[in-house]
């Protein structure tokens, strides 16, 4: 079968890799807008403290993790060793004793049912910071073994350089859409007709572009982050944990003596693709609350991106009743790193007409027509 698939973040790689690996013939289109949510999201891959208890998002966001290791063990049989991905371990904080409990509360339900944590323990404020240094000595912590970190770059790089290895190709280029007959048409950006069996609109936050002419009021907007990249010169950062305060920000480390503080939310700014005064206020104060030991870290950037916010939380995935050959990944707001690899392997089932062995009900998109 002939698939486009039209974004290749996260989600439009996975698509892509999946479905070149599985044999098809694979067009990526993707334009490269300033703000793709992938080139600028955190990383962190840790589901199981999240507040938020939405069934039908944290079934996905649990799934999402754990497919992550079979993900990175077929890549590495391919010869992808630059990867990015490495269970560091998370550690969860608060500054309020009930928050902390609430949080071992939801800790112990979900890690349960979840072997791939490890399970988590309480530790002390000076075994927390053998994980993190940086971290505010008064604070005991939560230890959740299987939390990982990915850095998006390099993972939906391995997966579109696997997938170009397997026939796929990818093309720099911005696609449209046309309805004709009932069926979508794509056209590329020389206006010239790339005749498909089917189309995956990944396209992230600028999908609602991309849709209306076929009718459709795609319900998804942008959600500014801005997030701080801290260097720490010399220091070996490559296994600290993730730490994850429950409050609205967060922290994680990378192996080049890189630290990352996240991130804002910003609704309604629409693509303004800029760091503000307040954006960065924001977020180094409530990294400095937390980690007072980043003080003298050296500001490397501050990289901006739109996360792709739905009215409600759960991702919208699946073929669009009354177009025919359209399906559509998206939605996945602030958890598409995690939960992107394994929505990208659904979304190739849907193209293909396979069962994706996952009640995807939920996440059927529903049609406004405008
Ligand atoms: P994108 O990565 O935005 O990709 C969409 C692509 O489609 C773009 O390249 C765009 O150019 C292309 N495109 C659009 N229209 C067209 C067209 N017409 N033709 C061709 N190409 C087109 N998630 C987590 O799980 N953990 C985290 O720690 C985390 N942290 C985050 C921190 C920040 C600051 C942000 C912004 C996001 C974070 N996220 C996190 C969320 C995650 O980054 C996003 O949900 C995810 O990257 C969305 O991926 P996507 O592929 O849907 O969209």
């Amino acid at each position: 079968m002939k698939i486009a698939v039209i974004g290749a973040g996260m989600l439009g790689a996975s698509t892509a890799y999946h479905l070149a690996l599985a044999g098809h013939q694979v067009i990526v289109f993707d334009e490269g807008h300033p703000g793709k949510a992938t080139l600028a999201g955190a990383g962190i891959v840790c589901p199981w403290a999240t507040k938020a208890d939405d069934e039908s998002w944290y079934a996905l966001y649990a799934a999402g993790a754990r497919y992550y290791d079979q993900l990175i063990a077929d890549l590495t049989a391919r010869g992808e060793s630059q990867v990015g991905y490495r269970k560091v371990g998370a550690l969860v904080v608060a500054d309020d004793p009930a928050e902390f409990d609430a949080a071992a509360e939801r800790l112990a339900r979900r890690t349960a049912a979840a072997p791939e944590t490890g399970g988590f323990q309480e530790i002390s404020p000076e075994q927390a910071r053998d994980h993190f240094p940086p971290l505010r000595e008064d604070m005991k912590a939560l230890f959740v073994p299987g939390g990982a970190r990915v850095d998006a770059r390099l993972l939906s790089a391995a997966m579109l350089r696997a997938a170009v290895a397997a026939g796929a190709e990818l093309r720099s280029d911005l696609a449209t859409l046309q309805l004709l007959n009932g069926r979508a048409i794509l056209r590329d950006g020389r206006d010239q007709e790339v005749a498909v069996d089917q189309i995956v609109v990944a396209a992230g936050a600028w999908a609602s572009r991309i849709l209306a002419p076929l009718g459709l009021n795609h319900p998804v907007v942008p959600q500014r982050g801005q997030i701080v990249h801290l260097s720490l010169p010399g220091v070996d950062t490559s296994r600290w944990a993730v730490l994850l305060p429950m409050a609205s920000h967060y922290l994680l480390a990378f192996d080049d003596s890189r630290v990352v503080i996240g991130a804002t939310r910003e609704n309604g700014t629409g693509f303004d693709y800029r760091v503000t005064a307040a954006g960065q206020h924001e977020v180094l104060s409530a990294g400095l609350h937390f980690a007072p030991g980043l003080a003298n870290a050296t500001i490397l950037e501050t990289r901006v991106g739109f996360r792709p916010a739905g009215p409600s939380i759960t991702p919208i995935l699946g073929r669009v009743e009354g177009i025919e050959g359209l399906v559509i990944g998206n939605g996945l707001g602030a958890s598409g790193l995690t939960i992107g690899p394994l929505a990208g392997k659904l979304l190739a089932s849907i193209a293909v007409g396979e069962d994706p062995g996952f009640d995807l009900t939920p996440y059927t998109p529903h049609p406004r027509m405008t």
